[in-house]
């Protein structure tokens, strides 16, 4: 379990902390705003008020006792960047920054910021890729043009064997499971036989998946 604390509880902030709590971890939620921090007092482990532009309200918190801060101030640039040169003088480790620019970005990394996210465009991205792959669910890209992704089985495949899919395949491609209802079948051998309403994992190089894609349309 983890210790983290999310600064500024506005869409972004709330939704990290909340899933964060789901995952079993710790969180401290601060904001200035005292309505944001009643909405979510309830759900996190400790929500306070406070103004993370003032030093000496950022030391109280002993934010260096935690694993990672994220700082998810979206709109107030000056408050966000003031905000984590406080934390870096804190000694604060670990911390990711929500950035809404391009010039907060590289202001941040100046700085030394090693985790910079950008949820608006990392969405727009991905919504993109799933809006041309409407047959992926999800994906993770592991790096170096390989994906996991997780695809509807469809009736093109219904009756078809793990093991004719991966020979059709130009290239390596690997079945990681089958889920079946609330059954999951982890590496299914080469003769099982697929069904329409099954759910594949599979791990590839982009150009594999892409190859197989009219297969599952
Ligand atoms: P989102 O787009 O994720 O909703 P916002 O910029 O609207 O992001 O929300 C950021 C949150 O950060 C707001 O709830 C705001 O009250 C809070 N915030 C802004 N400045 C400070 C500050 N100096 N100290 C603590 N919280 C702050």
């Amino acid at each position: 379990m983890g210790q983290f604390a999310v600064i500024g509880l506005g869409r972004f902030g709330a939704a990290a902390s909340i899933e964060l709590m789901k995952l079993g971890h710790s969180v401290l939620g601060v904001d200035t705003d005292s309505k944001a921090v009643n909405r979510h007092v309830d759900e996190l482990t400790h929500a306070v008020i406070a103004d993370v532009t003032d030093k000496q309200a950022l030391e109280e918190l002993g934010l260096d006792n935690y694993d990672v801060v994220l700082v998810a101030i979206g709109s107030d640039l000056q408050a966000s960047l003031l905000c984590v040169v406080h934390l870096k003088g804190l000694g604060v480790k670990n911390i990711w920054v929500k950035a809404t620019s391009h010039a907060q970005h590289l202001i941040l990394s100046k700085i030394g910021v090693a985790r910079i996210v950008h949820p608006e465009e990392e969405m727009g991205i991905r919504v993109a890729q799933l809006l041309s792959y409407p047959m992926v669910n999800d994906y993770i890209s592991i790096g170096n043009g390989e994906f996991i992704v997780e695809i509807d089985i469809g009736e093109q495949l219904n009756g078809a064997s793990v093991g004719s899919f991966v020979a059709s395949s130009p290239s390596a491609l690997h079945v990681l499971l089958i889920k079946r209802k609330a059954e999951v079948i982890v590496h299914p051998d080469d003769s099982f036989v697929l069904n329409a309403k099954d759910i594949m994992v599979l791990l590839g190089h982009l150009n594999t998946l892409k190859a197989i894609a009219p297969k599952l349309t």
